[in-house]
């Protein structure tokens, strides 16, 4: 499809901001999450320099600055490039990739990806919804709403998955078969299709010439991926998930991090991995990181709401802090995911979350928390 054809991509990014009530938002891609804690202590510091002095993590692993000067000063621009993490003008919007936070065997096929998709000038058009996955046998991340997914069963196996439907592709080879799915996505999909669950085919997708497309049965049971949840606050072996109350990385929070690692993994569930920091787990505790399960920061988020929002009136971040200080005062137990949300846009829901749209009350809050749900749909914030 051309672009003449295809409606406007909205999805923000550092070279076409987002205008919301309390400024300029731009969204800077990591793909994978990788990120060295120097370059987010960079943007930390821009943050606070510009605007609001926190990084909001996005349901796609990604940050946002936001309550920017608008239009964005030229010097904004130049010292976010200098960050490394505007390494295509051109491809800044379309780099969405998540890939299994504690999986190192998939740090290089990450990168490698990344270039290959800069390098290919036609998939400068992919829509900025579009997501690919990797994992590995766990099935971490697979759990989110991809559209084009790696699976590396093993050093020398793995499945591609376009949809429902996959075919056995070796790790060497999966860089270019993957280029190849996204190419003829955005060669052959319909005006108005953004993802490759619009597609009326998705197989044709995964059609090679000498293969045909096939669903897969990798679990014995289903055509789907064996699929891990979300990665909960606390230790992992010698890896820490921890948790980012609302997903609001502070400046106490970086610092606490560049305490204890070099790198560090950013996840779509708002949490940062830190891979062999289990030792360390209380220098980020001390910072107001969530490192164990129990809680209602492990489980509570909420869309910036108002005043940042002009589609809603409601507090939700204001809200969800309310809420969580009382189920930790009242002594209560959260047991369910929720994400609290200004209006039915819905943004950042994750998908095991369930959620509140414009709740009237704290204690509507506190009682979701406290009370099991259905889940529901999502969308990057
Ligand atoms: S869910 Fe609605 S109120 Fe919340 S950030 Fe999105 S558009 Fe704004």
């Amino acid at each position: 499809m051309t672009d003449a054809l295809r409606p406007p991509d909205r999805c923000p990014g550092l070279l076409r901001p987002f205008i919301a009530d309390d400024g300029a938002l731009v969204r800077l891609r990591m793909p994978g999450g990788r990120v060295a804690v120097s370059v987010l202590a960079q943007v930390s510091a821009i943050a606070a320099q510009y605007g609001a002095p926190v990084l909001q993590l996005t349901s796609r692993g990604n940050l946002q600055l936001r309550a920017l000067p608008d239009p964005l000063p030229e010097s904004l621009i130049v010292a976010v490039e200098a960050t490394g993490l505007l390494p295509s003008a051109s491809h800044e919007r379309v780099r969405n990739i998540i890939a299994a936070p504690q999986s190192r065997g998939l740090d290089e096929l990450v990168g490698a990806f990344d270039a290959a998709l800069m390098a290919e000038p036609r998939l400068a058009s992919l829509p900025g919804r579009f997501l690919f996955a990797f994992s590995d046998a766990t099935g971490s991340v697979l759990s989110e709403r991809w559209d084009v997914a790696y699976q590396r069963t093993s050093p020398t196996s793995g499945v591609l998955y376009a949809g429902q439907f996959g075919r056995a592709v070796a790790p060497a080879d999966a860089v270019a078969a993957m280029i190849d799915v996204a190419l003829r996505f955005v060669e052959t999909a319909p005006a108005g299709a953004w993802n490759v669950r619009d597609l009326p085919t998705p197989s044709d997708l995964l059609r090679h010439p000498s293969e045909r497309a096939e669903r897969v049965t990798t679990d014995g049971a289903t055509s789907r991926p064996v699929v891990a949840p979300p990665l909960v606050p606390g230790t992992v072996g010698d890896d820490v998930v921890a948790g980012v109350p609302l997903g609001m990385l502070t400046p106490e929070h970086v610092e606490a991090l560049a305490e204890v690692a070099e790198t560090v993994v950013v996840t779509p569930w708002r949490s940062v991995v830190v891979r062999g920091g289990a030792a360390q787990v209380e220098v980020l505790r001390r910072a107001g990181l969530v490192t164990e399960s129990e809680g209602p920061w492990a489980r509570l988020s909420a869309c910036v709401g108002a005043p940042s929002c002009r589609r809603t009136t409601v507090p939700t971040l204001d809200l969800a802090r309310s809420a969580a200080e009382t189920v930790a005062s009242r002594r209560l137990t959260a047991t369910q995911d929720v994400h609290v949300v200004g209006c039915e846009r819905r943004c950042g829901t994750g998908v095991s979350d369930r959620v509140l749209v414009a709740p009237p009350t704290v204690d509507d809050v506190v009682s979701a928390l406290t009370t099991p749900a259905p889940a529901a749909t999502r969308g990057e914030q």
